[in-house]
C-alpha cells in the first residue's frame, strides 16, 4: 500500500501532518481559531469525514457540506453564499475540497477495507461508477430527480473521456479529472458571489484525499494552496 501511494502520490502527507500545516499556516496569519468556520467540498462517502480536531478547534462544530457525491460543489452558489454568511465577525473561512480515491492494504487502486467489512468496497464509488459509465458510453438521464448528481458527475467527467479509458490506472486519471472540475466550479461559484463579498479571509487547500483501509491513517496530496484577503 504505502508503495502504491508513494508511486501514484509521492507528495502525499498524513492527515494529521496536514491538520497541523493548516494550524500553523493560520496562526502565522494571526487568524483566530475560534473566528474561524470550515467547510469541505467532499464526495459524500463517510471516510471523508476526516480532520476530527478541527469540531472543536474552530467555530464549529463544522463542516459546511459543500459537496455531493464525487465531492463536486452541488450545493452550489447557495450554498456557498449561506456557509460565508455564517462566518465570524472579521473572522476566517477554511476551504477543503477534491475527490478521494481508496488504495487498499494490499496496493489494489480504487478499493478500500471499511471498518467490519468482509471484502474490500470501491472508493470513489461514484467515480468508478462513473468511468464505468464511460467505457459504455453512457450518460444517465439528467432530469432523474433521484439519480441527477451522478449524471452531472459523468458529464464533468466526458471531456476527458479518451484519456481516461486509454490511461493505464482509468480510476486515477479520472480522479485527477474530478479534482480539476471541483476546484474550476469551486472557484467559478467564489468568483461568482466575490463582488458581495468584504471583510473575509479564505483559505483554500484543494486536493486528493488517499483513503487506506480502516485501521490505517488516510493522505492527502496538495494541489492548490490559496490565501485570499477581500476588504
Ligand atoms: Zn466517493
Amino acid at each position: 500500500m504505502y508503495q502504491t501511494i508513494q508511486k501514484h502520490y509521492p507528495d502525499a502527507v498524513r492527515i494529521t501532518e496536514l491538520e497541523t500545516k493548516i494550524i500553523i499556516d493560520l496562526v502565522q496569519k494571526k487568524l483566530d481559531l475560534k473566528s474561524t468556520i470550515w467547510a469541505t467540498s467532499f464526495c459524500s462517502d463517510e471516510v471523508n469525514n476526516l480532520f476530527s480536531p478541527f469540531y472543536d478547534l474552530f467555530a464549529g462544530p463544522g463542516p459546511f457540506m459543500l459537496g455531493g457525491i464525487s465531492g463536486l460543489p452541488f450545493s452550489g452558489i447557495t450554498g456557498m453564499k449561506a456557509f460565508l454568511s455564517h462566518a465570524p465577525s472579521h473572522g476566517a473561512v477554511l476551504i477543503l475540497y477534491g475527490p478521494h480515491i481508496g488504495i487498499s492494504e494490499d496496493g489494489q487502486i480504487g478499493k478500500v477495507n471499511r471498518q467490519n467489512q468482509f471484502a474490500s468496497s470501491t472508493c470513489c464509488g461514484s467515480l468508478v461508477a462513473a468511468v464505468e459509465s464511460l467505457k459504455k458510453e453512457e450518460h444517465l438521464p439528467m432530469n432523474n430527480p433521484l439519480d441527477y448528481q451522478q449524471a452531472r458527475v459523468i458529464e464533468h467527467l466526458y471531456n476527458k473521456r479518451e484519456s481516461i479509458i486509454e490511461s493505464d490506472f482509468p480510476l486515477k486519471e479520472a480522479t485527477d479529472v474530478a479534482y480539476q472540475e471541483i476546484h474550476d466550479k469551486l472557484y467559478n461559484i467564489l468568483r461568482a458571489i466575490k463582488p458581495q463579498l468584504t471583510d473575509l479571509k479564505l483559505y483554500l487547500i484543494g486536493g486528493i484525499v488517499i483513503n487506506t483501509d480502516w485501521a490505517i491513517e488516510d493522505y492527502f496530496e496538495i494541489k492548490n494552496i490559496e490565501f485570499i484577503e477581500l476588504t
